[in-house]
Order: C-alpha cells, then sequence, then structure tokens
C-alpha cells in the first residue's frame, strides 16, 4: 500500500511528522479506516451478503484495494466511466457504474473497457440507451453486462413500474451483445434522514417495489444474478430483506459531519459508535489579529459545504463557522489559538471534497504513513 511519491506536487512525504504536511491536506486516520473497513467487512459476513464499496466516494484505488482485501469486497461502484477508467488502470478489475452511460463518447469508451476484460457493468433504464449501448458493444465483438435500475422512490433515475422493468430485462436478456445481471436497486434520498425509524420506513417502501419488480421478472422467467443498493444510512433494511445480493455503501470508510449527525437504532449519533470519522481536512491557523476569532488556510476550495459547514474536531473547543475561498473563520472564544497551530476539520460532505484533492496523506501514530493519489479525482465524465 505504502507508495513512496516524489514531486513537486506532494503535500507530504512518507515518514514526516503531522506537524510538517503542508495544509490544507487531506488526511486520513489509518487506524480509523481500517476499523471502518474491517467493521463493514464484518456487518456484511454476519448478514451473508456481498459489499461491493462504492468508489464515488474517496475515488482512491488505494482505498479501494484496502476495501477489497481487508474488507472482503468483491468489487466498487463508480459513477461516471472515466472514474471507472482511472480505477482500471490503477488494477481495479470489477467495477459496476451505477449510473446511466449515455452519449457515444462514455459508450465507446465504456466498450473499450469491456473488450480490455476486466468485470465491467452499468446501470440501464431506458430503451434508447440500451439501443445504443447494444449496437456499440455488438460493433466491437463484446458482450456488456447490464443491470436495470428502478427507481425505489428517490424519484431521479429508473424504471417506475415492475412491467418497464421487465421489457427493458427481457430485450437485454434476449440480445447477445448484452447480458441481464439484475437490478439496480438504491434509494438515495432516505440515506440522510434524520431518525432511524424514518429511514427503515421510507426502506420499507422501497423494499416493497423492489419486491414487486423480482416477483414480475420471476414471472417472465428472468432471474437476477445480482440485486445492488443500499448506502452508509440504510443498509440494513436492505441486508435484512434478503433480496439483495451486495450493499454498496460508500461513505462509512471516511465519514462526515452530515452522517456523523444522523441517528442509529439507539438514537445516537452514528459516528459515536457505528462508525469512526477517518477523514480530516487539517488546515493552519493564518492569522489571529481578533479576540475570539482565528483565520484557518482550509475554505471553499478546499471542501465542500453543499451540506454544511465543517465541525472542528481538534481542538475540540472551536467552531468553524464562515468560508469564503482560502479562508475559513474559526470561532476561538478562549482565544486558544496561535498562528502556525494545526486544526482538524471533519468535512460536512465527504464525496464532493475529496473531488477536491488530488493526495491523501495517510497518518498513524503522529507520523505520515503513506500518500495516495486520489486516483480519479476530477473525472466527471
Ligand atoms: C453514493 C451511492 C452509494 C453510497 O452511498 P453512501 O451514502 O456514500 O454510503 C451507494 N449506491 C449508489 C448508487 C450511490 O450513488
Amino acid at each position: 500500500m505504502n507508495k513512496q511519491v516524489v514531486g513537486f506536487d506532494v503535500p507530504a512525504m512518507v515518514g514526516m511528522s503531522i506537524n510538517d504536511i503542508a495544509t490544507p491536506s487531506l488526511v486520513l486516520d489509518l487506524d480509523a479506516l481500517e476499523w471502518n473497513i474491517q467493521t463493514m467487512g464484518r456487518i456484511c459476513k454476519d448478514l451473508n451478503i456481498g459489499h461491493r464499496a462504492h468508489g464515488k466516494m474517496h475515488k482512491s484505488a488505494d482505498v479501494a484495494k484496502l476495501q477489497m482485501s481487508l474488507g472482503g469486497a468483491v468489487g466498487i461502484c463508480c459513477q461516471k466511466v472515466s472514474e471507472a477508467e482511472a480505477f482500471a488502470r490503477a488494477g481495479i478489475n470489477n467495477i459496476l457504474i451505477t449510473n446511466q452511460v449515455v452519449g457515444s463518447p462514455a459508450i465507446n469508451r465504456l466498450i473499450a473497457l469491456v473488450g480490455s476484460g476486466i468485470e465491467i457493468a452499468c446501470c440501464v433504464d431506458h430503451f434508447d440507451n440500451v439501443k445504443m449501448l447494444e449496437a456499440a458493444a455488438q460493433n466491437a465483438g463484446v458482450q456488456l453486462n447490464c443491470l436495470v435500475e428502478i427507481d425505489c422512490g428517490a424519484g431521479r433515475c429508473g424504471v417506475v413500474s415492475p412491467q418497464e422493468a421487465g421489457l427493458l430485462a427481457s430485450y437485454i436478456h434476449q440480445s447477445s451483445a448484452l447480458s441481464f445481471q439484475g437490478l439496480q436497486a438504491y434509494q438515495g434520498a432516505l440515506q440522510h434522514l434524520q431518525s432511524h425509524q424514518d429511514r427503515f420506513q421510507a426502506a420499507a417502501k422501497a423494499l416493497h417495489f423492489l419486491e414487486e419488480v423480482l416477483r414480475h421478472l420471476h414471472g417472465l422467467g428472468l432471474s437476477c444474478a445480482v440485486v445492488g443498493g443500499g448506502g452508509t444510512g440504510s443498509f440494513l433494511p436492505e441486508a435484512q430483506s434478503g433480496l439483495y445480493t451486495e450493499l454498496q455503501c460508500g461513505s462509512y470508510a471516511f465519514m462526515d459531519a452530515d452522517y456523523g449527525r444522523i441517528e442509529d437504532e439507539k438514537g445516537e449519533r452514528l459516528d459515536a459508535h457505528s462508525w469512526k470519522n477517518a477523514l480530516f481536512l487539517l488546515t493552519r491557523v493564518m492569522s489571529k489579529t481578533r479576540s475570539g476569532l482565528a483565520v484557518c488556510d482550509a475554505g471553499l476550495k478546499s471542501q465542500s459545504v453543499d451540506s454544511g459547514l465543517p465541525l472542528v474536531s481538534q481542538p475540540n473547543d472551536l467552531r468553524y463557522i464562515k468560508c469564503s475561498d482560502e479562508h475559513g473563520i474559526l470561532e476561538d472564544e478562549k482565544d486558544s489559538l496561535a498562528v502556525g497551530d494545526l486544526v482538524y476539520l471533519i468535512p460536512g460532505h465527504c464525496d464532493p471534497t475529496c473531488n477536491l484533492h488530488d493526495w491523501y496523506v495517510g497518518i498513524r501514530g503522529g507520523l505520515v504513513e503513506s500518500v495516495w493519489p486520489i486516483t480519479a479525482r476530477g473525472k466527471s465524465w
């Protein structure tokens, strides 16, 4: 895993002290990361279900490899063909694109990935798209694996009736250039509902629809080798339903402030016992000219605030109250901070924050243990 990276654009070197890391940088607490990954592996083993970790969150081949080796993940998910290419180039050979692949540039590159011999599949929800994929696969003489995506209540992509799922699945099943693998059934909108009960209720609706679709497909003589879905906010109802073969949780590995706030079945924060914060935005105090306030060097360009401002993890009596491009305002009531001090932030939303950085600096015991490139950052096409 340890990659000795040299170059002028690297914020840290393996072996150096945390105090010497350039800021702002994303750091990974490797003990916490490994704990999360092992915990998810154990949960899936106990529930007798596969885990295909969602790589759109971390976009890192090194983290994906850890999820597969340490956490027993069968492979990874991603959202875009360019992400899949980056992962494939870095040696990940089992990838599900949990998204529609449209337009000839993306379709042609997907088909090239199929031709390269890795295990890869994508999701479909419309005949027009299926026919374009089929023509491209036929031209190239390959067979493309497809999951039919169903809309479990998020109101985004996915077919909305069992009949539509049946028509698409039958067509794919009969095509020599396509292979029907099963269903994609992810309910994204429920993941961040605050209470455990609300998430379970929303999941119950999704499960009901999935069951109907499966029954309809069964009636048509179609079986699903794969049924995928589930995220960090809701994977128990999916796993316990017996309808799914693979969970797709992603954020559990790093966690963020938004996921930390939601409640587990005991009404406790998800970051209390369930998962550990492993991802931090390490920042330095750059200015301290006013009493009660300090300015740090992590603003909008180093984190996404779409799900709220970051929390301060250490020193733990501070609040991050405002940000602009390259500045963050910290409330420092006791004037405990000095210029140059390090502050650990827990980003509001991990996925889009990771996409803003080139490197993860892995830390353990006060030292830098790894410097990992964020393999697929910026790969949004
Ligand atoms: C983002 C995503 C996930 C993972 O969700 P987390 O909340 O990060 O665990 C799973 N499946 C699909 C299709 C997704 O888009």
